[in-house]
């Protein structure tokens, strides 16, 4: 009942993912062709992403069988170990009890190698020998690299250019598992040497280099594209982190009144709260738990954003997604939460807050370092500065627990560690981090060329 850490066998790594799409309470709005106005065809995405997961992304079928290799793979670093804060909660004299999952354990130290190790198997197993990606902060790009290397298969990854001079260590673990690792805009691609000529000195951005792996996955027979969060399959292989979460609670017999998680596409997050959710609708959950996304006042893409149908990448080569979104053309200050900075949202999470079943806050990033400072003093886990934004929420619900005397049970994700972003942290120490929160004007710009661009837009029938 009292314990600090709960554990599970490896016997308990989930045997299914658990799929939302037939459970969400409306029908999810198709990506969109902008050229015909109509639904891509899955013949179409299979140019770019093994049929697998292209069946995976349309799937209505709940539950997913978990392959044995990848679940092999899995026990690599799973299950992942689920911590109460018993020093935190001391610490900030609160009723209530803060749990957290924590997915830094993973040899690349997020929860993104649970979809690389998957998306790296199906394409293996369709003979394909390599993998094109983007990557911001360097967490996706490393997870991929890791999972290609798990399965022989190699790796070319686009890095945000300002990320792969700031930090170049991941790009470096990138190199040790076999990668490719080339700055973006490259002059590898027609979209990167069209913007290097435009500017030599553009910063990149995660629109861009999702344009230029793209592209070269179009371009080469032997290729395919991997996407790190944001779609349907990529979040379906994060349930992984809620179907464990659930059993590991129920062994110490709690269950979450409030569960809170950072997002940037959203995978992280949805694949925490997606297994409660289903007990929800079910009726059989416990309580009626409330699920909170939390993001950056940088990037405020679920508490300021619109929502409508438009590009996931600036280059404009993906269909239209109908999701939240600060527009296409968004360029983003260069905050430290790389992994939050992008400027839409999973269509799935987008159709769940439309709906009113997920909640949103927005924090600066001054006040979410702070939060990440206690929570290094307390549970001594270096926090990475991404899922710093959930603790800086639960740390706002626990002392609003305290003020109202609520013994609430809180669960989030720790979905990484912070060991690579040390500069961050260095900034915050020397008191040189500012706040900054992104204009809603220019938001309503953006969406505005965006309305210009198809004028159609707002009348497609979703
Ligand atoms: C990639 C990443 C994120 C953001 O992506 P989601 O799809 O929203 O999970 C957040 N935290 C960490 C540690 C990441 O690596």
């Amino acid at each position: 009942m009292n314990k600090v850490r709960i554990d599970l066998d490896q016997e308990a790594i989930p045997k299914y993912w658990y799929n939302i799409l037939p459970d969400l309470p409306k029908p999810l709005p198709p990506p969109i062709d902008p050229e015909t106005r109509e639904p891509v065809k899955p013949e179409k995405l299979e140019v770019i992403f093994p049929k697998e997961l292209v069946r995976q992304e349309m799937s209505q079928d709940r539950w997913i069988p978990i392959p044995e290799e990848v679940r092999e793979a899995y026990m690599q670093w799973r299950p992942t170990p689920l911590f109460r804060a018993k020093r935190l909660e001391r610490v900030l004299k609160t009723p209530a009890k803060i749990y957290y999952k924590y997915e830094g354990v993973s040899p690349p130290g997020s929860h993104k190698p649970n979809t690389a190790v998957a998306q790296a198997y199906y394409n293996m197993k369709e003979g394909v020998e390599r993998l094109a990606t983007e990557t911001g902060a360097g967490q996706w790009g490393s997870a991929l690299a890791f999972g290609c290397n798990m399965f022989g298969m190699k790796s070319t990854i686009y890095m945000v250019k300002v990320s792969y001079y700031q930090k170049p260590h991941r790009k470096t673990l990138m190199q040790l598992w076999g990668a490719e690792v080339l700055p973006s805009p490259s002059d590898r691609t027609n979209f990167g040497r069209k913007l290097l000529k435009e500017d030599p000195d553009n910063p990149g951005s995660l629109g861009i280099a999702i344009g230029e792996a793209i592209e070269d996955a179009v371009t080469h027979d032997d290729t395919k594209y991997s996407l790190g969060s944001v779609l349907n399959h990529v979040l379906l292989h994060q349930t992984v982190i809620g179907l464990e979460a659930l059993e590991q609670l129920k062994q110490v017999e709690e269950y979450p009144d409030v569960i809170f998680g950072c997002v940037g596409g959203g995978s992280s997050f949805s694949g925490l709260f997606w297994p409660f959710y289903y007990e929800k609708i079910q009726g059989k959950a416990e309580k009626n738990v409330r699920f909170v996304a939390v993001e950056p006042t940088a990037c405020p893409t679920l508490t300021k954003g619109v929502y409508t149908f438009d590009h996931g990448d600036t280059a404009k080569l993906t269909p239209l997604l109908k999701m939240f979104t600060l527009g296409h053309d968004f360029i983003p200050p260069p905050v430290h939460a790389g992994g939050l900075r992008y400027h839409g949202d999973a269509p799935t999470l987008s159709l769940l807050a439309k709906e009113g079943e997920v909640d949103a806050i927005a924090y600066d990033q001054v006040s979410v370092f702070e939060a990440a400072k206690l929570f290094v003093e307390t549970e001594g886990i270096l926090p990475a500065p991404e899922p710093s934004h959930a603790i800086k929420a639960v740390i706002d619900e626990a002392l609003r627990c305290k003020e109202r005397e609520e013994e609430k049970t809180i669960l989030f994700l720790l979905c990484g560690h912070g060991h690579f972003d040390m500069k961050a942290f260095e900034d915050f120490i020397e008191g040189k981090l500012v706040s900054y929160e992104h204009p809603r004007e220019k938001i309503e710009e953006s969406i505005e060329r965006l309305k210009e661009r198809y004028p159609w837009v707002e009348k497609i029938g979703y």
